[in-house]
């Protein structure tokens, strides 16, 4: 019996539907999962913990490895549940599922060399003694991912947790549970012994349910105000969390940037997966001397572009219908305020298909300028300098990624925003990476999924300071004399005392 079975067949009270956002075909009936099912979820998981640890390292990666090779070999199986669950298109899918596979191996190779047990250096005053860090697994990681990368975004979490040694309970978003129990089961075909991964699906009430079943940490990805609720749950039992928010990413294109690069990337990052992407651009900020040549091929690029729910559609249709809601209510509250549509627009949408949408002239206290669209949408402005579009990117209450377009300045530019991620002459360069961080600041969130950072996340530090030979003098003594304590003070001023003076 897989990990995914034996929840299924858990008697809860309810179950809910799937559907293709696109179509409106049903695509899947799931479990509403309740806290008993969460409780009882999280003690096998606690049991397969001290399993799973004690593999060690080595182990652990080899087994990473192949779910890659599984993920790899049945990619086209995976990216059509992905497509049938959001609506993105089948070959975004499954480009998105090629992109965690470095991420498995990275994790499983490096975490040895990241978490391990190694030597940290002594002060004068222990020069007797050894001391030493490691980093360990907390125990059972509850995972809550969005609908948006039903693949990609968790496993961010999911393969680090269990790459250091922990064991995880997911649970997907109510908008692509197919998708996470098609993880679950494939991994369960690389770890057959123990539940290792296991999954529950319903809806918000279930994530709390996780939240409060005794696991070691949550990692959370989804919007800021869930993550508000989420963490006011952990705080009733002091479990830590990891925030994955929203963001408003911005893309800055300088007077020498390659126009046609930038061009590029501004309708890549605003509107691939129909603009439903934390790291997605929203915002475009061009400095005045390109601003027209800029715009106009903008323009061009967008119109050409067409989102629908057939094949031949570049963008999906919007996933949640909701979502559709908030679109129009900021591009409506953007002409109010002066706003002009140059493509695209509120007319542009039918159901929940909506077209890429330009706009200018948007102030900067609009919603669609202040809060997360999350739909295909840019606004674009005109900066008289590289200090007014840094000023005006780092002005938003969210900070998760940013992507800045110049020849001879990307590195500067970048280095000035406040921003847990910045792309030059790139969009969506960082993810793919494995070994940087990811995660932003401010109303983005906190903590850091990827590389080193992501490994150290689902650990704590474990420190050992072991004394190899007793001290010509003692200190940690009631029997300490007034001999011993001048020679201390004598001793620590000669070494830090001169600072002082400077
Ligand atoms: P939501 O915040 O609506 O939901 C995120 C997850 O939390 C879902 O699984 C949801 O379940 C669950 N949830 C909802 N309410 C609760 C609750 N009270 N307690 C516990 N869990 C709860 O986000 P979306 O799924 O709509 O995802 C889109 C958002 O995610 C965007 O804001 C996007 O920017 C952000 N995001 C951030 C990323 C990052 O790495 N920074 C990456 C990808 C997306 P259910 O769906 O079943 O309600």
């Amino acid at each position: 019996m897989t990990a995914t079975s034996e929840i299924h067949s858990a008697a809860s009270a309810s179950v809910f539907e799937v559907r293709n956002p696109g179509t409106g075909d049903l695509v899947g009936t799931y479990p509403v999962h309740t806290r008993t099912d969460a409780v009882a979820a999280v003690e096998r998981a606690r049991a397969a913990f001290g399993w799973w640890s004690e593999l060690g390292y080595r182990e652990r990666a080899e087994r990473l490895s192949r779910f890659a090779g599984v993920i790899a070999r049945r990619m086209g199986q995976l990216g059509a549940v992905v497509h049938d669950e959001t609506g993105k298109p089948y070959s975004d899918a499954v480009l998105e599922s090629a992109l965690v596979l470095d991420h498995l191996k990275w994790a499983g190779r490096n975490a040895a060399k990241v978490l391990g047990r190694r030597r940290s250096r002594v002060g004068l005053l222990s020069f007797n003694h050894a001391a030493s860090v490691e980093y360990k697994p907390l125990g059972v990681v509850g995972v809550i991912g969005p609908w948006n990368y039903p693949v990609f975004t968790p496993l961010g979490s999911i393969v680090y947790a269990l790459a250091a040694g922990n064991a995880v309970v997911f649970k997907p978003s109510e908008y692509s549970p197919g998708v996470g129990a098609w993880l679950v089961d494939m991994f369960g075909e690389v770890v057959p012994e123990q539940p290792v991964l296991q999954l529950l699906t319903g809806d918000g009430s279930t994530g709390a349910a996780l939240c409060r079943a005794g696991v070691d940490k949550i990692a959370f990805t989804g919007s800021t105000e869930t993550a508000k609720r989420v963490m006011a749950v952990c705080a009733e039992t002091l479990t830590p969390m990891v925030a994955e928010c929203g963001g408003k990413d911005v893309l800055i294109v300088d007077a020498d940037a390659d126009l046609d690069a930038a061009v590029e990337g501004a309708v890549w990052a605003g509107m691939a997966n129909a603009g439903q992407s934390c790291i997605g651009t929203e915002r475009v900020y061009v400095h005045r001397s390109v601003f027209e040549p800029f715009l106009e091929r903008l323009v061009t690029r967008a119109r050409a572009l067409r989102a629908g729910i057939d094949d031949g559609a570049k963008i999906g249709p919007i996933t949640m219908p909701r979502q559709v809601e908030v679109i129009c209510r900021h591009l409506e509250d953007a002409i109010v305020r002066g706003g002009r549509v140059l493509t695209g627009g509120v007319g542009e949408i039918s159901g929940q298909v909506v077209q890429p949408t330009v706009l200018v002239d948007v102030p900067e206290d609009a919603l669609a300028v202040t809060e997360e669209t999350f739909g295909p949408t840019l606004t674009v402005a005109p900066v008289d300098d590289m200090d007014a579009a840094i000023d005006r990117a780092n002005a938003s209450r969210y900070g998760l990624s940013a992507a800045v377009y110049s020849k001879s300045r990307g590195r500067d530019l970048a280095h000035r925003l406040r921003t847990g991620m910045v792309s030059v002459n790139a969009v969506f360069n960082f993810p793919q990476i494995p070994s940087l961080p990811f995660g932003g600041v401010g109303a983005s969130g906190f903590g850091r999924i990827h590389g080193p950072d992501g490994l150290r996340e689902f650990t704590y530090a474990h420190a050992v300071a072991r004394q190899r030979f007793a001290p010509p003098m003692q200190l940690a003594t009631f029997d300490r004399t007034a001999k011993t304590d001048a020679l201390i003070a004598k001793t620590m001023t000669i070494l830090h005392g001169k600072r002082h003076l400077g």
